[in-house]
């Protein structure tokens, strides 16, 4: 059976499986096109956090993603049971903020807000003041009203925030950073560029300063989404992970030209979910990849998230 032929069957396997549960499959938008096209919603993690907070009707949820988007869906659905196709799907930027460095970085400023980035898990996020996201990072920060904040775990963001609303961010820890986004060069850029002069070029925020400064947009994937997609311009050279332009050729005007801004941009951690692994986490839910935070760290956590909602209404 040819590739084609052996996706679609799975596709379609998942499709029945998940009628007959009543499940539901959300997806970030950096996962594989074959999943993206059977996903019930896809989005980034500010949308698939709205989402989160939404009634969701379905008795089970198999969320297609990394753990931290995992855990802020459990901590939002408490009562919801959520599995993920593979438990090993973890975002190292995450992991670069572990509680205590929160708790130290705490106790060294004690006036300062804590502002993480929802990349981080829920129990750093339990020793947060507010989450944000990198669609609403800056107005998080602004809206917080302070001179300085403490701002973890992207170093990247927290420069772009600073510069945006003036406030100084110290980041915590020193250097968090996403190992994809930092793969990108102010050259590569500039080259491309020059080989699309028509091109507007847009990065992520989780690029170095120097990449955003050449860049003409900066903005989170949805930002990136909805701009080409409303956008009169033809050419577009896009800094972020592939999975995004994917989705683009799939959804947006086939007129429009994309640009990656690296083919290397893949996160690899978001593409160990696969369509057998959705498969077989619907048919067997292994306790192992059932995603719970406990009440305890939730309950504190569900207070910063819902903080950043309040702040961003
Ligand atoms: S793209 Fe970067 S921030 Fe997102 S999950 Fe992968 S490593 Fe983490």
């Amino acid at each position: 059976m040819s590739q084609g032929n052996r996706t679609k069957e799975l596709q379609e396997e998942i499709l029945k499986l998940k009628k007959g549960e009543n499940i539901f499959l959300p997806a970030h938008n950096y996962q594989r096109p074959e999943i993206q096209e059977i996903a019930d919603v896809l989005g980034d993690s500010l949308e698939l956090a709205r989402l989160a907070q939404k009634e969701i009707k379905a008795d089970t949820i198999v969320f297609c993603g990394v753990d931290f988007m995992a855990e802020t869906m459990s901590i939002l659905n408490p009562d919801a049971e959520i599995y993920v196709p593979e438990p090993k799907a973890r975002c190292p930027m995450a992991m670069m903020c572990p509680k205590n460095i929160l708790i130290k970085a705490k106790a060294e400023h004690p006036d300062l807000p804590v502002v993480l980035y929802v990349n981080t898990l829920a129990e750093a996020k339990a020793e947060a003041d507010v989450i944000c996201t990198s669609a609403n990072a800056a107005k998080v920060v602004k809206a917080l009203g302070a001179e300085k904040v403490l701002f973890g775990p992207d170093k990247n963001l927290a420069d772009y925030v600073e510069k945006k609303t003036g406030v100084k961010t110290i980041p915590v820890p020193e250097d968090g950073y996403c190992i994809v986004h930092v793969r990108f060069a102010p050259e590569m850029i500039l080259e491309l560029k020059r080989k699309h002069p028509n091109a507007v070029a847009l990065v992520h925020p989780e690029c170095e300063m120097e990449v955003q400064n050449v860049a003409d947009i900066v903005g989170s994937t949805s930002f990136m989404f909805n701009y080409v997609k409303e956008s009169k311009e033809k050419e577009f050279i896009i800094g972020t992970e592939i999975g995004l332009i994917e989705r683009m050729k799939r959804e947006i005007d086939g007129n429009k030209i994309l640009i990656p801004a690296s083919e290397k941009a893949i996160c690899r951690n978001m593409k160990l979910n696969t369509l057998e692994k959705i498969r077989d986490v619907i048919i067997n839910k292994p306790k192992e990849n059932m995603v719970k935070v406990p009440e305890k760290v939730a309950e504190k956590a569900r207070g910063a998230l819902e903080k950043m909602f309040q702040l961003t209404k």
